[in-house]
């Protein structure tokens, strides 16, 4: 990527940032977006009939419209904003209807946020089944052909793991879910592959897609769930904005998104996040998903050829995106991620990232230092990165 993009993102003068899988960083035409908003036509969405509002609504209504065009939903279902992935989880979780005796089949690699709406649900009697990768952090999809049967509801797995950086085969297992179960759902958490892959949601099989805002150059507050049946899913919260019509008695859901965002919504951030998309498009995502692998295969060789440095994760680039996990023998992941910012004023995320069960399973009590890359690092940054592992490596 050039020069200009680094413009975009001033905050990179003084840091190198490799924790995008937490949160990317904001590009000034976001920052932009956001702050027009407030200056030139703060009102509220879809109320007020004045001028403002109009305008603001008209926008919002577009940046909705711009997410689905992102992730290929031009045909089938609705763009719902939400603040997060983690509620975009669990708004499938509460909306549907469930039975006891009903199974979700989920994964060992997931996050907390795709996990905990599931676990929750046993209290319900449903049940739930975990499927395991290898170590590596690869699926057999054997697993899956058992594991999903007649009673799955639910099958709810990661696209692109957070801490191993390991692509997941979701078509595959989208394919089974029709197979075996025929009315089997398959919620996919995007969170980690739409900022970085092209994506086509129609293509993957899926009925519920789930990811980020704040992760792919949008501001913080804003994520996405994309239904592709909105008449299978109960919103979860009910009041102002999602309604038809109501009386004394009685409501009718409105029709679109509205009827799943009750209350005023994070209009700037979604707007925002509309204008993101319009950036990275600008760039073209299979242009930011080249130029990320070239700069993960150095990552993950400069690593590997280190000493005392344990890596995680499949090391074939073709099964991966460019989120590093790794250790140095005899070093804390905290105490080294504090020594890295020290050092060299490099950012990175260390711990169980929210991967707890996964962490038990790779024996990392005390979890791992994760580099994860983005389309604003440059091959310089990797090198400083590498160079300063390694010297601390030298010295522990
Ligand atoms: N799923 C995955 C794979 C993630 O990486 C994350 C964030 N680290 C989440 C879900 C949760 O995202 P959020 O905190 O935006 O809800």
């Amino acid at each position: 990527m050039d020069e200009k993009i680094r413009a975009d993102f001033p905050i990179l003068n003084d840091i190198i940032y490799l924790d995008s899988a937490a949160t990317s960083l904001t590009p000034e035409p976001v920052l932009e977006a956001v702050l027009s908003y407030y200056r030139e036509y703060n009102a509220n969405v879809g109320r007020s009939v004045h001028r403002l509002s109009q305008f603001a609504t008209q926008k919002y209504q577009n940046a909705h419209r711009k997410v689905a065009e992102f992730i290929g939903a031009n045909h089938q279902g609705e763009v719902i904003f939400t603040k997060n992935t983690t509620e975009a989880t669990n708004m499938v979780a509460y909306g549907l209807r469930w039975e006891k005796g009903d199974e979700v089949v989920t994964t060992l690699l997931e996050h907390h946020s795709n996990f905990l709406p599931w676990l929750r649900l046993r209290e319900k009697g449903v049940i739930l089944k975990i499927v395991e990768p290898t170590k590596e952090g690869i699926f057999d999809i054997a697993d899956f052909e058992q594991a999903i049967g007649a009673r799955t509801k639910l099958v709810a797995m990661t696209h692109v793991s957070n801490v191993l950086g390991t692509i997941s085969p979701v078509k595959e297992i989208a394919a089974i879910c029709k197979d075996k179960g025929s009315d089997t759902l398959f919620l996919v958490d995007g969170a980690q592959s739409a900022p970085h892959i092209p994506l086509n949601v129609e293509e993957l099989g899926c009925d519920f897609f789930a990811f980020s805002g704040h992760k792919m150059l949008g501001p913080t507050g804003t994520g996405v769930l994309w239904l592709k049946d909105p008449n299978g899913l109960q919103p979860t919260l009910f009041g102002g904005g999602m309604i038809e019509s109501v009386s004394q008695d009685e409501y009718t859901l409105a029709e679109g998104y509205e009827r799943f965002e009750a209350g005023t919504p994070h209009i700037a951030g979604g707007i925002g996040l509309g204008r993101a998309v319009d950036y990275l498009n600008d760039l073209g995502m299979e242009r930011i998903r080249e130029y990320e692998e070239r700069l993960a295969k150095r990552l993950l060789e400069g690593l590997l050829d280190i000493d005392k440095v344990q890596v995680y994760g499949t090391t074939d680039p073709n099964e991966r995106l460019g989120v590093v996990s790794f250790t140095i023998e005899g070093i804390h992941p905290h105490e080294l991620a504090v020594m890295l910012d020290e050092a060299a004023d490099i950012m990175v995320r260390s711990g169980h990232h929210c991967c707890m069960p996964l962490m038990t399973y790779l024996g990392l009590k005390q979890g791992t230092v994760r580099a994860s890359l983005y389309l604003y690092n440059t091959k310089e940054e990797i090198a400083t990165f590498l160079e300063t592992v390694e010297g601390i490596a030298k010295v522990v």
